[in-house]
C-alpha cells in the first residue's frame, strides 16, 4: 500500500519523500506545481534511485483526486499541499482560505469515501500567535494572527471535529517551527519565488551575490541582542518527524498535535554569525524597522514529540547553514539551474 503525499514537490515534501523512499515506503505524489517545479521530483528520484507516480492536480478538484484514489491502493496521507506566505495571505486572504481549507475538505471527503482515515497534517507554530508561554507546549492557547495562520488553526479545528464525529480516524497535527537547511546531497532545497520572505533563504541569496545585504527586522526586542529569536530546525530532521508521525497514525486512532522543533532559540544575529562561520561568507546587514506582526521569541517545547513519537531533532545550526549553502551554491537559480552537483 502507498502513502499519498500532497504537495510532495515542495520544500518539505521533497525532503520527506526522500526519507519515505529510503525507508522502503511506496509513495504517490500529488501537486499542482503552483509553488514548485517538476524537476524537484526528478531530483528525489536521483537521490533515492527509486521511482514513484506523480499526478499534477489541484487537490480541490474532487474528480482528479478521486481518480488518484481509484488508481492506487492508498494507506495513509501526508498532507503538505497549501499556500504558505504570511504577507501574501494578508493581501489575498480569500485565495488562502479557498486553497488551504477547500483543498483539505476535499481531501478528507475523498479519503473518507475510500476508507482511508490516517492523516499527517502540516500545521505550523504560527497557530500559537503571540503567546507569552516559552518554550511553547502543545496545550498553549491557539491565536493565529494572520490569514495564513488562521487557515492552519481552522484546519486543525476542522480535523478535531472530524475525529469527534468518527473516532476511527487517526490524525497527527504537526506544528513546525522554522524549517531551514537542505538535503546533504545539495540536490534538493528551498527554492522560493522572487525575493525570499524567510531569513535563511534571504541570507543565502546575499551570500551568493543575488541580494546586496540582509535587512534585520528590528534590534530592540527584549532578547539577548535585541533581534528576534526562533527555533530553526533542519528540514531532514523535520522530514523524519513525518515518518514517526506516520508510525503513530498507523498504530493508534487519535487526533494529536505535536511540536516539531529543536527546543533551542537562535537570534537573527546568531544565525548570521553561524552562517558566516559555517560558510566563510561575509553577510552585510542593516537593521531596519520591525516587521509588523513578528513575535520577539518563539521556540518549542518538543518533549511530547520525544515521548509519543520517539522523535528528536539531531542536526545543529552549523549543519543547517552548511547544507543551506551547499544547495544555494550548486543551484543559484533553484531548480532552474542547469548544473547538477
Ligand atoms: P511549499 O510551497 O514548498 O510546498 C507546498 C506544495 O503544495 C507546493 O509544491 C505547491 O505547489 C503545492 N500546493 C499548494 N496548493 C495546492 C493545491 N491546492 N493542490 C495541489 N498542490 C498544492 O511549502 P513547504 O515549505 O514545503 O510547506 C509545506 C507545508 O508545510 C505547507 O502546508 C506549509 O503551510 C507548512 N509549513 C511550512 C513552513 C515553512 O516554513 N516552510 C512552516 C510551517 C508550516
Ligand atoms: N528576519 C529578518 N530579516 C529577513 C527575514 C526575517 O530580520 O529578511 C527575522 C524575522 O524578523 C524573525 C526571524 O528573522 O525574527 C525569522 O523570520 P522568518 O520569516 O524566517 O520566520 P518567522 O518569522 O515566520 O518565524
Amino acid at each position: 500500500m502507498a502513502i499519498l503525499v500532497t504537495g510532495g514537490a515542495g520544500y518539505i515534501g521533497t525532503h520527506t519523500c526522500v526519507e519515505l523512499l529510503n525507508n522502503g515506503e511506496e509513495i504517490i505524489v500529488v501537486d499542482n506545481l503552483s509553488n514548485s517545479k517538476k524537476e524537484a521530483l526528478n531530483r528525489v528520484r536521483l537521490i533515492t534511485g527509486k521511482d514513484f507516480k506523480f499526478y499534477q492536480i489541484n487537490i480541490s478538484d474532487r474528480k482528479s483526486l478521486t481518480n488518484v484514489f481509484e488508481e492506487n491502493d492508498i494507506e495513509a496521507v501526508i498532507h503538505f499541499a497549501g499556500l504558505k506566505a504570511v504577507g501574501e495571505s494578508v493581501v489575498v486572504p480569500l485565495r488562502y482560505y479557498d486553497n488551504n481549507l477547500t483543498g483539505t475538505i476535499r481531501l478528507c471527503e475523498v479519503m473518507r469515501e475510500f476508507g482511508v482515515k490516517k492523516l499527517v497534517f502540516s500545521s505550523s507554530a504560527t497557530v500559537y500567535g503571540q503567546t507569552e508561554q516559552m518554550p511553547i507546549k502543545e496545550d498553549a492557547t491557539l491565536s493565529a494572527t494572520n490569514p495564513y495562520g488562521r487557515t492552519k488553526q481552522m484546519i486543525e479545528e476542522m480535523l478535531l471535529d472530524l475525529y469527534a464525529s468518527d473516532p476511527s480516524w487517526s490524525i497527527a497535527l504537526l506544528r513546525y517551527f522554522n524549517p531551514i537547511g537542505a538535503h546533504g546531497s545539495g540536490l534538493i532545497g528551498e527554492d522560493p519565488n522572487g525575493i525570499p520572505n524567510n531569513l535563511l533563504p534571504y541570507i543565502s541569496q546575499v551570500a551568493v551575490g543575488k541580494i546586496r545585504q540582509l535587512h534585520i527586522f528590528g534590534n530592540d526586542y527584549p532578547t539577548g541582542d535585541g533581534t528576534g529569536v526562533r527555533d530553526y530546525i533542519h528540514v531532514t530532521d523535520l522530514a523524519n518527524g513525518h515518518l514517526r508521525a506516520l508510525e503513530f497514525v498507523r498504530s493508534s486512532t487519535v487526533v494529536e498535535p505535536f511540536n516539531l522543533g529543536t527546543g533551542q532559540g537562535y537570534s537573527v544575529l546568531e544565525v548570521v554569525q553561524a552562517f558566516e562561520k559555517a560558510t566563510g561568507k561575509h553577510i552585510p546587514y542593516r537593521v531596519v524597522e520591525r516587521r509588523p506582526g513578528d513575535a520577539a521569541v518563539c521556540y518549542a517545547n518538543p518533549k511530547k514529540s520525544l515521548k509519543q513519537l520517539a522523535w528528536q531533532a539531531k542536526k545543529n545550526m552549523e549543519q543547517m547553514c552548511v547544507d543551506t549553502w551547499r544547495w544555494q551554491q550548486h543551484n543559484p537559480n533553484g531548480y532552474e539551474s542547469k548544473q547538477l552537483v
